[in-house]
């Protein structure tokens, strides 16, 4: 066994309070990462708290069903474990009447540019998901995996796997599927939840963003852009985007996608996705944002043009010198 294991197992055995927390916009893995790790935590007698205030999408309300069971009284907690987030600041904000300053922090993440700020930090890009990482410390540790501790874990393996279909897909990964499964996920119905069920906004911005295509140096860079007015326009918010940038790589050539989302007037959110050649992190992380190699973002107080200028020239730049790279290493 790992050693990092070791000592995560030693630390959970010999304390007894934790917050556990993770990043503000919350998506299957975060969320399922959390519920999982604290109903264990829970199965061995230990107080928890789940720091789960921002809104949950209501398609992940089937992961959260027994939060309240995580919502012990936890004032002054031994430790507080921080999943899947790269820098603290990214954290979902700390509830008031929690003091986590004190505790000793566990940070537990698979995105490459984590900032190793946890006083123990199990770091490893090569985990598909932050589920998978919380999975083997349930294994290890003997936990009675329930219906709902394996349906979270499954969702958080489905959601940053792109539903099985990205690269980090592994023979591991199916098998502990299949393991999870055995325990009481079910995949039809998880699917079904995940991403059979959009509301009316989601599909308005679908088109907004659909409506709004621009194709650069050969239909090698793909950029939707969602503008304030066609969003307030049509009556939709931003609220239920997840997913849309995923439609640019559907696209035959296309390098790099990009959504633009002009929040408000000099608020642009970025999402931004490669299909593995380009790794968006590194460009995300240029104007102080960050993720992973194919699926990054990052946000600009400028306005929309300029922020569209600044990211093409950027964009174009990495894309000419790896093709450079690419024609002196075939010469
Ligand atoms: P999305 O495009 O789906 O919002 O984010 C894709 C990935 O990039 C996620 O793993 C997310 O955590 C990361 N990410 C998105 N925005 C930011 C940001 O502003 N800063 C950092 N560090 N990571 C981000
Ligand atoms: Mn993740």
């Amino acid at each position: 066994m790992k050693e990092i294991l070791w000592k995560i197992i030693n630390l959970i055995q010999t304390t007894n309070s934790f917050v556990l927390a993770s990043h503000t916009d919350p998506d299957g893995d975060s969320i399922g990462s959390l519920m999982a790790l604290g109903m264990f935590l829970k199965q061995l007698g230990k107080n928890v708290y789940i720091q789960m205030r921002e809104n949950v999408p209501p398609k992940y309300a089937f992961l959260i069903k027994d939060l309240t069971y995580c919502s012990d009284n936890v004032n002054d907690p031994e430790v507080f474990v921080v999943l899947d987030t790269s820098s603290i600041d990214r954290i979902d904000k700390v509830a008031n009447h929690l003091n986590t300053q004190e505790a000793f922090i566990l940070n537990i993440d698979h995105h490459g540019d984590n900032l190793h700020f946890g006083d123990l930090n199990w770091v490893d890009p090569a985990y598909p998901a932050v589920g998978v990482m919380v999975f083997q410390i349930l294994k290890e540790m003997g936990a009675e995996f329930t219906p709902l501790i394996a349906t979270n874990l499954y969702t958080a393996i489905l959601t940053d796997t792109g539903g099985f279909m990205f690269s980090n897909t592994t023979p591991e990964v199916l098998e502990q599927a299949a393991f999870l499964t055995k325990k009481g996920a079910t995949p039809g119905w998880i699917a079904s939840q995940v991403y059979l069920n959009h509301s009316k906004n989601y599909l308005i911005n679908v088109g907004i963003a659909l409506n709004n295509l621009q194709f650069y140096m050969d239909d090698q860079i793909l950029f939707m852009v969602m503008d304030n007015r066609s969003v307030l326009r049509s009556s939709s918010s931003f609220s239920e985007t997840e997913g849309i940038v995923d439609f640019t790589l559907k696209v035959k050539g296309v390098k790099v996608g990009v959504l633009f989302k002009e929040v408000q007037r000099e608020h642009i959110r970025i999402s931004m996705r490669s299909n593995g050649f380009v790794d968006v992190a590194h460009i995300c992380a240029e104007f102080g944002g960050g993720g992973h190699h194919n699926a990054a973002g990052c946000t600009f107080y400028d306005t929309l043009e300029n922020s569209q200028q600044t990211i093409l020239q950027k964009i174009i730049n990495v894309l000419k010198a790896q093709n450079e790279e690419w024609r002196t290493v075939n010469k």
